[in-house]
């Protein structure tokens, strides 16, 4: 009998899932005893990181995109639909056409979504760059701006890339510099707890940095409403922060799918933190952003927990005992300025090490932008 794996999403984690089971499954799925399907909303990948370049100017969404048949084995049968149903009971995805697909093992990564009409005020006044759209805007308005106060306020915890709101402080920062204009512009940094990243090791780093490049800190904030017709931010505590340009890391939440069929709630899946199963059913994982996991959601962790969740499939299929495990590894670089970067690397309960920021990991960053479509086929 074939053993159907189904996985749903195709984005960092799903992609190199797919590709991974399809290389080590390679024999079984020729003689026709294993099928791979990957099921994914919409007919194209697209890599996140890149829409903090676009705010920039640096680089066009389109770059962002790429169709995902180009970068999936071919051993892999691709549906781009969107799934309206899980039902764990009777192992069965149905997909928003009516169509059911049955599954012997089911891997999620259906991600997380930004939710920004979720604070009053905020979709309407406040720009940001966690999606194409509104990174296409974000540039525009950096262009167009005249100077006055740029708050960049984290709202949503968790959110996508942890130290994305520190890169989009440091660039500001460089990027006005660079153009004579940082004396016209009051930058200021709002977070929602009394430090400025939910890390220890990354806060103490980031902080006298800050400082020295003249970027105030507003800890903790949390927003409850923007008033764009006074433009002015409004904190839970009642602070008002004036502001000329509201930049956001939204509120995330899970795709609805989740909550839908019942796997859990804000979109986000409980698995076991090392083998990524769902407790709920047997053969089902979760992981990339869409599991609660106590790692970031970063496109990196995504990427090592599919390795472990295709290993731990390949071997339920070969009825073996599987015994890959994730540790909580995560990488990510993070942007200092316009031309300097640092990186951070750990596991679970690990606190990172920071290094001085170079020139050399900046333009590693810029390598592993470009190196990413070969990462998501599984070439590197
Ligand atoms: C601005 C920004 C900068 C970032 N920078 C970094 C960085 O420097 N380093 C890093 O490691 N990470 C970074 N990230 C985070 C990284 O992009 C995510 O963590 C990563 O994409 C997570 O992968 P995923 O597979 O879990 O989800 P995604 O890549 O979001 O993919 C989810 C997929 O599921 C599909 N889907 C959702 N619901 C359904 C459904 N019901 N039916 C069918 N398909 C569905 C979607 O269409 C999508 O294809 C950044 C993110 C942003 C927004």
């Amino acid at each position: 009998m074939t053993e159907r794996i189904a996985i749903v999403g195709g984005g960092t984690g799903g992609t190199v899932l797919a590709n991974k089971l399809a290389d080590d499954l390679a024999d079984e799925i020729d003689a026709g005893d294993v099928e791979v399907a990957l099921v994914t909303a919409s007919p194209d990948h697209v890599y996140k990181p890149l829409f903090l370049y676009v705010a920039f100017g640096r680089r066009e969404a389109d770059q962002a995109r790429r169709p995902i048949r180009e970068l999936l084995d071919r051993r892999v049968t691709l549906h781009v639909a969107l799934v309206t149903d899980v039902d764990v009971d009777d192992r069965r995805l149905t997909r928003e056409d009516g169509a059911t697909l049955d599954y012997d093992y089911l891997a999620l990564a259906t991600g997380a979504n930004v939710a920004p009409e979720d604070v009053p005020g905020l979709a309407e006044g406040g720009h940001h760059y966690y999606a194409p759209e509104a990174a296409e805007s974000l540039r525009d308005a950096l262009a167009s701006f005249e100077g006055g106060r740029l708050v960049l306020s984290v709202v949503g915890m968790p959110h996508m890339c942890p130290v994305a709101p520190l890169e989009f402080a440091f660039i500001a920062d460089a990027w006005f510099r660079e153009r004579g204009r940082r004396d016209e512009v009051e930058l200021v940094y709002t977070y929602p707890s009394e430090r400025v990243h939910s890390l220890d090791a990354i806060a103490d780093w980031a902080s006298p940095r800050m400082a020295e490049r003249s970027i105030e800190r507003e800890t903790p904030f949390e927003l409850q409403e923007l008033d764009p017709d006074e433009q002015v931010a409004v904190g839970t505590d009642g602070t008002e922060l004036p502001y000329d340009l509201f930049v956001t890391i939204p509120p995330h939440q899970g795709d609805e799918l989740i909550v839908r069929s019942g796997l859990g709630d804000d979109g986000w899946i409980d698995v076991d933190q090392h083998t990524l199963e769902y407790p709920g059913a047997e053969g089902v994982f979760a992981f990339g952003d869409t599991a609660d996991l106590p790692t970031s959601k970063a496109g990196s962790a995504a990427h090592y927990e599919a390795g472990v969740v295709a290993d731990r499939i390949a071997s339920l299929v070969r009825d073996e005992t599987p015994t890959a495990t994730y540790s909580g590894k995560t990488m990510c670089f993070i942007e200092t300025g316009t031309d300097e970067a640092t990186f951070v690397s750990f596991e679970y309960g690990e606190q990172p090490t920071l290094r001085e920021p170079s020139r050399t990991v900046h333009w590693a960053k810029l390598a592993y932008n470009e190196s990413y479509w070969l990462t998501a086929r599984g070439l590197l």
